[in-house]
């Protein structure tokens, strides 16, 4: 066995996040599409006398190098699972935007799952690193799993979402991120607003047809037609600057266009690879956004690299 594993992970788009009523534990019922798009996190385990962290990456200020990384919370709760002191050191290479709505620090535990339990040989079957996944967050098993899959309860009851072809995008990443938990409030305070309830009266959500039908197909104009997400007003009304982000990628040819999870992260559909690599110079250059990356997909959940 290596004394060293390392592990890429994705992050990932809604490509459709339709949000329910608030629910008694205080989560929101889900239909969230997600889409494993090729940004990533590597995160590389090492053995040590002790559990550590360390972050590299522009954004790796903003991300805590303690026990508290979602990547420690991982290690501590599979070595739980399995009667194994997590002496480990984890080194995060983020290439994933922090608190962009790309679920970065999901990938990152998912990650550490993976690691972890390739370093320390625990062989846990995928259906018990799932069920540790679902207690570290609601993103945490897709960002195992990758690919698209339709997550419904709170987005951790995954069903796989066939898709016919690969998707070109482009992630413009603002300065600075955006809280998931603040979003969820907002959308909660607008819709509280707008006379409607937040709470049970609202429909269970459910995946739009439409939008299965152009991933079944790999049909990126009625993909980038059926794109929604009911947070993206929640995430405008907190950071207007992307309304401007939205537009300039919208004018510059994108297929379709939409806020990525809790923002502020903003995700553009292109017909081909070519058209996302000029949509990616253009928005970087707009001054509307701090830069932006092509990225394909679907790709993979958490893999180990070596
Ligand atoms: P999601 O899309 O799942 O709502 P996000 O992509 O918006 O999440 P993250 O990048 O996961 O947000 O970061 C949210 C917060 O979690 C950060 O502000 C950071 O303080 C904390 N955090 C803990 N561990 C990590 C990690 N490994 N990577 C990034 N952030 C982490």
């Amino acid at each position: 066995m290596s004394s060293t594993i390392t592990v890429r992970v994705p992050a990932k788009v809604n490509v459709q996040l339709a949000v329910g009523g608030r629910r008694a534990d205080g989560f929101h019922g889900l239909a969230s599409v997600f889409f494993a798009v090729g940004l990533y996190d590597e995160v590389t385990v090492t053995p040590s006398d002790r559990l550590t962290v360390s972050v590299a990456g522009a954004d790796a200020a903003a991300v805590p190098a303690d026990r508290s990384n979602l990547a420690a919370r991982a290690a501590v709760l599979l070595g739980a699972r399995y009667g194994i002191t997590p002496e480990v050191h984890l080194h995060i290479d983020k290439g994933i935007p922090v608190a962009g709505g790309m679920a970065g620090g999901s990938a990152d535990a998912a990650a550490a799952l993976v690691g972890c339990d390739a370093l320390w040989g625990t062989g846990a079957h995928p259906a018990a690193l799932a069920e540790i996944a679902a207690e570290l967050g609601s993103d945490v098993p897709f960002s195992l799993l990758g690919g698209v899959a339709l997550g419904e309860g709170r987005g951790e009851l995954l069903t796989p979402v066939p898709t016919g072809g690969t998707f070109h995008w482009v992630f413009a990443v603002a300065d600075g991120g955006l809280s998931t938990p603040a979003v969820y409030g907002e959308c909660d305070r607008l819709r509280d607003l707008d006379g409607g309830s937040a709470d049970t009266d609202l429909p269970v959500p459910t995946a739009d047809p439409a939008l299965l039908e152009a991933l079944r197909t790999g049909d990126a104009t009625a993909l980038g037609a059926a794109l929604s997400n009911d947070l993206q007003p929640a995430a405008l009304s907190l950071r207007p600057a992307l309304a401007a982000t939205l537009r300039a990628g919208a004018d510059a040819g994108a297929i379709g266009t939409l806020v990525s999870g809790s923002g502020p992260t903003c995700a553009f559909l292109t017909k081909d690879a070519p058209s996302a690599a000029a949509l990616a110079a253009t928005l970087t250059t707009s001054g509307t956004c701090r830069t932006a990356h092509p990225a394909a997909g679907p790709v993979p959940g958490a893999t180990v690299l070596y």
